[in-house]
């Protein structure tokens, strides 16, 4: 397969966990054959440095050409007080918003060697893995009328909560499908007790799902999802939600699995080519500057992004799963970074990549 990746490594942490996962990327490539283009560009507060503006028009012409984007992290403490427009972050909200990415997925699992890092019970975390669907580009962050008006005790603020039918149509159908190369169980979250845009929701999720018999679809309300997660997270596989619920329920669900540098996220957009999806692919964390340039952050949300990137843009499933058996086989290996070992001496950020290589 033809793989066009555009690597964005950002800022602090960024440039070293992104060149950690190129690396493993390079060697995916090289074992199943692919032919791999990488491109490189700016984004954030070294773009700032370098262009004036936090997402340069070079970098959008080659994320638009790419299939998938890698990126790092931004921000970098010299912009924390600076005007909007001139805040690394907003380079996030310029690529998400031009790559049309409209799902955002966070798997979810835990592993054997950091079971005892998660706040939960080991008999409760053990064996959790599931991915979270929150809807990206809807719902109340983006919902108009919204504004604040009057002055003192009579001031009054309004927030407006919208979803069309094709909005909630194109993320339902992006659950189902992966769904389909899961356990096949999909749980939508909504608040339809109360809220008449969460009955549209359920409406068109249920109709949806018609067109996959082989999956099955429960239906929950957000505040039971919230106690669920916590009480029985094994018994998710598949959660779908919108966008304000899906933004507090993937950070409850990214607490269960113990350190922030462990985490991939994928935010995925529509079919680019037959097969492949526009995917844009980041850990979770941010650009950490108190450790920034010290060999010493955790790459394997980095790496994990690039599992996900191979299944979710380009359904290449086996070069997935041998980075994610890669994954656990380091943890197990105890060939970690200073986050994941309290005690003993840690691994670097080169080392663990170098780990990875071996492992896969
Ligand atoms: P952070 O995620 O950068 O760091 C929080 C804590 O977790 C720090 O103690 C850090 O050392 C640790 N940490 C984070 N990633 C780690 C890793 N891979 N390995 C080991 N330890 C790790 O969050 P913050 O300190 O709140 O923010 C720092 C900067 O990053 C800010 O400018 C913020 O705006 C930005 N940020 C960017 C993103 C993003 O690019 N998606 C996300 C969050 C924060």
């Amino acid at each position: 397969m033809n793989l066009q990746v555009l690597v964005l490594p950002g800022d602090g942490i960024g440039t070293e966990v992104t060149g950690e996962a190129v690396k493993v990327l390079r060697h995916v490539a090289q074992r199943w054959k692919h032919s791999l283009a990488l491109s490189e560009g700016l984004l954030g507060g070294i773009a700032i440095h370098r262009t004036g503006g936090p997402f340069p028009d070079e970098t959008r012409a080659l994320a638009l050409a790419a299939d998938a984007t890698l990126l790092g992290a931004v921000g970098l403490p010299e912009f924390d007080n600076a005007p909007p427009e001139r805040r690394p972050e907003r380079g996030l909200l310029g690529i998400r918003q031009a790559l049309g990415v409209y799902a955002n997925l966070r798997p979810v699992r835990t592993y054997a060697a950091l079971l005892d890092a998660s706040p939960l019970k080991n008999h409760l975390v053990d064996g959790a893995d599931m991915i979270i669907v929150r809807e990206l580009t809807g719902g109340i962050y983006y919902g108009t009328p919204r504004g604040i008006s009057g002055e003192g005790a009579s001031a009054r603020a309004v927030n407006t909560m919208t979803y069309t039918v094709p909005e909630i149509e194109r993320v339902t159908h992006m659950a189902f499908s992966l769904a389909q190369a899961r356990r096949r169980k999909v749980t939508s979250v909504d608040k339809s007790n109360v809220l008449e845009n969460s009955q549209l929701w359920r409406r068109v999720v249920t109709e949806v799902a018609q067109g996959y018999p082989g999956v099955s679809l429960d239906h929950m309300l957000v505040d039971n999802c919230a106690m669920q997660l916590v009480l029985n997270p094994k018994r998710f596989d598949v959660v779908l939600t919108e966008n304000l619920f899906g933004d507090i329920l993937s950070d409850e669900g990214a607490v269960l699995t113990g350190s922030i540098g462990m985490l991939p996220s994928a935010s995925i957009g529509a079919k680019k080519t037959d097969g492949v999806w526009v995917g844009l692919y980041e850990p979770v964390h941010g650009s950490a500057p108190d450790i920034a340039g010290q060999n010493k952050a955790n790459p394997l949300g980095a790496i994990g992004s690039v599992a996900a990137m191979l299944e979710y843009s380009f359904g290449l499933r086996e070069e997935a799963a041998a980075v994610n058996r890669a994954i656990e086989a380091v943890l197990n290996s105890g060939r970690v970074t200073a986050d994941l070992k309290p005690a003993g001496t840690p691994s670097t950020t080169s080392q663990v990549g170098d780990a990875i290589l071996e492992a896969i």
